[in-house]
């Protein structure tokens, strides 16, 4: 007939069933029918501490006794009356001529009682502190517990409910169970007359007790099964919450009938509200760009036909003002008939429009980049060593083709292709200046020729700045230009500084620097010797006189490749004054150089200058000194070398004369 449920925090409160109005049952218990069935509900009138308030019947204690809210509650919080467990207690309380028959219930945390009857005209069960109540304490019992006579039982006869009023009697209680064992709680009689119960009363007790766990246990089934239906429900309603917060539109497609269902997402992103567009296939179709609808139809085509393990296209679609967006769908076959045709495909459409717009923007970027990067001439170039040793290029602008005469292809993955491009003769210091550049972290700045299949030796210059990358990678970014024209002109200016144009000999300037560097060595060894020798032609003056200028010049060409083939490798000679040139013999003394000098005269007689069918013979005188430690300068050995020319001029020339 009633469900009281008692709630911690307040007192017990209820509401008459009859007229729902609101009760408190230690305020109002005057007022309190016990055929009206109570529910404990929130306390309208007073807020007394649990441990004041209670009826008799109120549960004892359990687990969960530190969190009365919990514990007190019933289950599914519906404190609505339960007509089957009223019928029960109805049944018993009749049956047994009992003046109370009850359901107690328990889970893991809380008991509650599902019903109670109690006699009308019997007395009422005035409230008292609920550590009176006797019933709980039993409930863990397995066994039906029985007590004829709560005064002849010292467990009982002390108790306050059976000393003060209602001074119950008689008691007895058959334990529920669920059919795994757990207990589910108790059903109870309560008498306020001693009395005894047969066995065929034990047996109909327990035949109660049996119908009520039926009942309990298929309610915890019940319940439980709510509880996964709410989880669930829970997790739809998220999943569609964070869909429609996405921006993500649902469609979905009976391949059999042609019909597309779109969600009101869907229909957003395009512009119309939930009860516009059609579900025709058709009508869809004609959305799609017609630049985009071949590739759309083909991708889902082929997921059709198992192709692919997904349908996933980004494409353009008209909204309702005309404009286009651009959106990715991506969907899924769910059911195939058994020879395999699809029958029903799911998926979702995301607007991509504006991640797309930012991605042509970036494209355009990394475009300009590397036009940029492409129209400078030489290679710009991202170059990552490894810690490993390994190194490639990250980035190569199209220059490389000039520069290396590859692709960045080639180098994507890895440079070694470099080592064999390199000059062989420059190869160590291009891999020395780029490991020092990784170590100290400077930039990196080379000049090195590269060996070319098409091009052949050219001067390249690389410059770059390193940084360190968190693995211990060493990444440059820089460029390498094609200097070879700038080195090709170097080294002309430098032949025009030292070599003497006419005779392809070093000049003056440059002898003394070859002659200072010779002496130098000498002085180093301590021990060296090197001879010098000064050579005069005898009477030029003459030749230009008689033969003219370019003879004269001729003829200095032609003693200058005579003494250059007579020289060898042996030493050096330069022309260091019109038609003066000298000599310099390292590790050479006097008699040998004497010897090398009649061997130069020697090859004047007998390759004559000619000219036309003209013999000129040409004469020279030679002046000899040697050049030792001792010499403070080298002029000063080639002003004795030059006083040995003046006296072999004056003793008459076309001689050799030692200093
Ligand atoms: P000596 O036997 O005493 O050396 O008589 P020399 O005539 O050879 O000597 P001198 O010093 O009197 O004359 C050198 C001449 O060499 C004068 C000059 O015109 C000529 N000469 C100097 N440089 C050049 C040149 O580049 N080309 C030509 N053709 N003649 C030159
Ligand atoms: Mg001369
Ligand atoms: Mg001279």
């Amino acid at each position: 007939m009633s469900t009281p449920v008692a709630q911690a925090g307040s007192c017990i409160k209820s509401i008459c069933r009859s007229n729902r109005e609101h009760l408190c049952v230690q305020c109002k218990i005057e007022r309190l029918s016990p055929h009206a069935g109570i529910v404990v509900i929130d306390c309208m009138h007073c807020s007394q501490s649990p441990s004041t308030e209670s009826d008799m019947l109120a549960p004892a204690k359990f687990d969960d006794e530190s969190n009365p809210v919990h514990a007190l509650r019933s289950p599914d919080g519906d404190t609505l009356p339960d007509e089957r467990f009223d019928g029960l207690t109805r049944l018993a309380r009749h049956h047994f001529g009992v003046t109370v028959a009850l359901i107690m219930q328990v889970d893991a945390q809380r008991q509650w009682f599902s019903s109670y009857d109690c006699l009308s005209a019997g007395p009422l069960f005035p409230p008292s502190p609920r550590e009176l109540s006797f019933c709980g304490k039993t409930t863990c019992d397995d066994e039906l517990l029985v007590v004829p006579d709560t005064l002849a039982d010292k467990r009982f006869y002390s108790h306050p409910l059976v000393m003060d009023t209602p001074r119950v009697r008689f008691y007895a209680q058959c334990p529920l169970r669920a059919s795994n064992g757990e207990p589910l709680g108790a059903f109870c009689l309560l008498d306020t007359r001693p009395r005894e119960l047969n066995q065929a009363e034990h047996e109909c007790l327990r035949e109660f007790a049996r119908l009520a766990e039926v009942i309990v246990e298929r309610d915890h089934v019940a319940a439980q099964l709510k509880e996964e239906q709410d989880a669930l429900c829970e997790r739809e309603k998220r999943m569609a919450l964070a869909i429609a917060g996405s921006g993500t539109g649902i469609w979905d497609r009976n391949i059999v009938t042609n019909e597309i269902h779109y969600s009101a997402g869907w229909k957003a992103i395009l512009g119309y509200a939930d009860w516009e567009l059609t579900n025709e296939l058709n009508e869809s179709y004609k959305r799609v760009h017609p630049d985009d609808l071949a590739y759309v139809q083909a991708a889902i085509q082929a997921h059709f036909d198992q192709k692919t393990p997904s349908y996933e296209v980004e494409h353009r679609i008209r909204c309702k003002d005309g404009g286009y967006k651009w959106i990715s769908s991506r969907g899924k076959v769910v059911s195939r008939d058994t020879a395999g045709r699809p029958l029903r495909m799911i998926g979702t459409t995301t607007d991509i429009t504006a991640m797309r717009a930012m991605s042509e923007r970036l494209q355009e970027s990394v475009d300009l980049i590397t036009s940029l990067t492409n129209e400078v001439p030489g290679l710009v170039f991202q170059y990552r060593l490894l810690p490993n040793g390994e190194s490639f290029f990250s980035y190569a602008s199209a220059g490389i083709e000039d520069i290396y005469e590859i692709t960045p292809q080639q180098v994507a993955t890895s440079a070694a292709i470099i080592n064999s491009i390199v000059h062989p003769d420059d190869l160590a210091a291009y891999r020395a200046s780029l490991e020092h550049s990784a170590a100290s972290l400077t930039p990196w700045h080379l000049e090195y020729r590269v060996e070319l299949p098409r091009r052949g030796l050219c001067w390249r210059q690389g410059d770059a700045q390193p940084r360190r990358l968190e693995d211990g990678s060493t990444l440059w970014h820089g460029f390498i230009t094609d200097v070879t024209e700038r080195k090709r002109t170097e080294s002309e200016l430098k032949e025009f500084a030292t070599i003497d144009f006419m005779t392809q000999l070093p000049n003056r300037r440059h002898f003394m620097v070859q002659l200072e560097a010779v002496l130098a060595r000498i002085r180093h060894t301590k021990e060296g010797i090197a001879a010098i020798l000064m050579c005069d032609l005898d009477h030029f003056k003459l030749i230009n006189d008689t033969w003219g200028h370019a003879v004269g010049d001729r003829a200095l060409r032609h003693f200058a490749s005579l003494l250059q083939a007579e020289l060898g490798k042996q030493g050096i000679a330069g022309r260091v004054g019109g038609e003066e040139f000298a000599v310099v013999l390292p590790g050479i003394g006097l008699k040998d150089a004497r010897a090398f000098a009649e061997r130069v005269q020697q090859r004047i007689v007998e390759a004559p200058l000619m000219e036309s069918d003209w013999r000129i013979a040409l004469t020279v005188s030679i002046g000899i000194t040697v050049m030792n430690a001792a010499d403070a300068a080298p002029d000063a050995s080639l002003s004795r070398s030059d006083a040995a020319l003046y006296r072999a001029k004056e003793r008459g020339r076309n001689r050799i004369e030692c200093h």
